[in-house]
């Protein structure tokens, strides 16, 4: 089978990369010349575990190949992807512009029927924008060519993506035609030879569905930081709390940690386009209003707590263990983070940060603004506090004589409450866990 995807980002360049791996001839296509280049040369534009390797392994064998050219890419190709971008517009909902100039472009290039598939998250009715799109430079062109759309949401977690991508716990396909839904098929069988189920749909439905499984796990999280800070206030312990409630099979274990509020490339950006999309159809989803309006507030809960321990920032050294938006990745994209920076640089603080990946990154949004060190102890060094912002496993269990040590004040910070309070009270810190009195 020969695969085009459109778009080498987090997204394209993980499925191009794992539909090489199960033997298809696959084309990355991305406008970004400079990325493109640095694949050829077999440096990646993104961390991301176990990646590199099989992007490596692919082109190597001549199964994976880059390209700025859409022309090239999509000649002859049985399925293309488009994976470009959708971020928020002013509004809110999802700025389509990328997705469908490159339907227009694939409607210019491509030469022999395909399925042409929409894994971007976008909102319901792309897919046929992206029909007509496509029909539309056919028609300029005076070709009579048949093609499908189909739309196939991607569920892949950073930072696991490749075992995501290669082992998915379910596929979602929405179709509108029986060989599409046979294309589609042949393609991901390889991936689901565990089991996991290929859920086919109508394609309104799979557009939804992607939308529906990143809004009910931002709820997750923002019940769950709603409830850390009642704990808080009411004195009890939310890490008993989550375990207590965890145990009940209907309510599961995973996703009700409570935290410095999510981030990310896609949990803000497609709550915030469901609320918009909501509201174009006269409805209002007031449960994803409070978990947005829930998440801006406990982005400030880190500050709070700091400010409310030392009065006054002025002056302070903060050591930062963290950047990324979560473990595992460098993706900085609406990292809490970013807001806690923000708010300690307004009052005068220097910050000292340290990331095991994401130090790069974090350099082109935030510059010099910030000092960055080499390894997790040397942030340390004569700083007022440490706030724990990323939960990087080297973070875990860290040498905390050490750590008192290298503190000017033993004042620790837990923005993903990973350490035991009462020990580190025990060691005489001043502990501030989310959700623990
Ligand atoms: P990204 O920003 O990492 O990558 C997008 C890429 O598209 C960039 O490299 C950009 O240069 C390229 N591009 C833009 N316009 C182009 C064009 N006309 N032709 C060719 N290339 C073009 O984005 P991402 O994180 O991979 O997300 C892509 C989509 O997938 C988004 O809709 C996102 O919501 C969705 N998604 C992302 C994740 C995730 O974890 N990152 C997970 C599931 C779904």
């Amino acid at each position: 089978m020969k695969i085009a995807v459109v778009g080498t980002g987090y997204v394209g360049l993980v499925t191009g990369a794992c539909l090489a791996e199960i033997g298809t001839d696959v084309t990355c296509i991305d406008i970004d010349e400079k990325k493109i280049e640095n694949l050829k040369k077999g440096i990646l534009p993104i961390y991301e575990p176990g990646l590199e390797a099989i992007v490596k392994r692919n082109f190597e064998k001549g199964r994976l190949h880059f390209s700025t050219s859409t022309k090239e890419g999509i000649k002859d190709a049985d399925v293309a992807f488009i994976a470009v971008g959708t971020p928020p517009g002013e509004d809110g909902s999802a700025d389509l512009q990328y997705v469908l100039s490159v339907a227009k472009e694939i409607g210019k290039h491509m030469n022999s029927y395909g399925v042409i598939v929409t894994k971007s998250t976008v909102p319901v009715g792309t897919s046929l924008k992206v029909m007509e799109a496509i029909s539309a430079a056919l028609l300029q062109r005076d070709l009579n060519l048949t093609f499908d759309v189909a739309s196939n949401p991607e569920f892949l977690k950073e930072g696991a993506a490749v075992n995501d991508f290669l082992k998915p716990d379910r596929i979602v396909v929405g179709v509108s035609s029986d060989k599409a839904k046979a294309i589609m098929q042949k393609l991901y069988s390889p991936f689901v030879m565990n089991g996991h189920p290929i859920i086919f749909m109508d394609i309104p439905s799979a557009e939804m569905t992607k939308y529906a499984a990143n809004a009910m796990l931002a709820t997750k999280i923002s019940f769950m930081n709603d409830i850390a800070n009642l704990c808080e206030i009411i004195g009890a312990d939310v890490n008993l709390v989550r375990k207590g409630i965890g145990s009940d099979p209907r309510i599961g274990n995973k996703f009700i940690y409570p935290g410095a509020g999510y981030g990310g490339s896609c949990f803000p950006k497609d709550v915030k386009a469901l609320i918009r999309t909501a509201k174009t159809a006269n409805y209002n989803m007031e449960v994803l209003q409070a978990v947005e309006n829930v998440n801006d507030r406990q982005k400030e809960v880190l500050f709070t707590k700091i400010k409310q321990h030392f009065g006054t920032i002025d002056g302070l050294k903060i050591a930062l263990w963290g950047l990324s938006f979560k473990p595992n990745t460098d993706d900085m994209r609406e990292a809490p983070s970013l807001i806690l920076i923000s708010r300690l640089l307004a009052s005068n603080a220097r910050v000292c940060a340290y990331d095991p990946v994401a130090m790069e990154e974090a350099r082109h949004t935030l510059g010099d603004s910030i000092d960055y060190v080499s390894t997790a102890m040397d942030a340390l060094e004569n700083a007022d506090a440490l706030v724990v912002i990323t939960e990087w496993p080297e973070f875990r269990l860290p040498n905390f004589d050490i750590v008192k040590q290298k503190l000017k004040q033993a004042v620790i910070f837990d923005g993903r409450n990973i350490y035991n309070h009462h020990e580190l009270k025990t060691m005489g810190f001043a502990y501030y866990g989310i959700g623990i009195k």
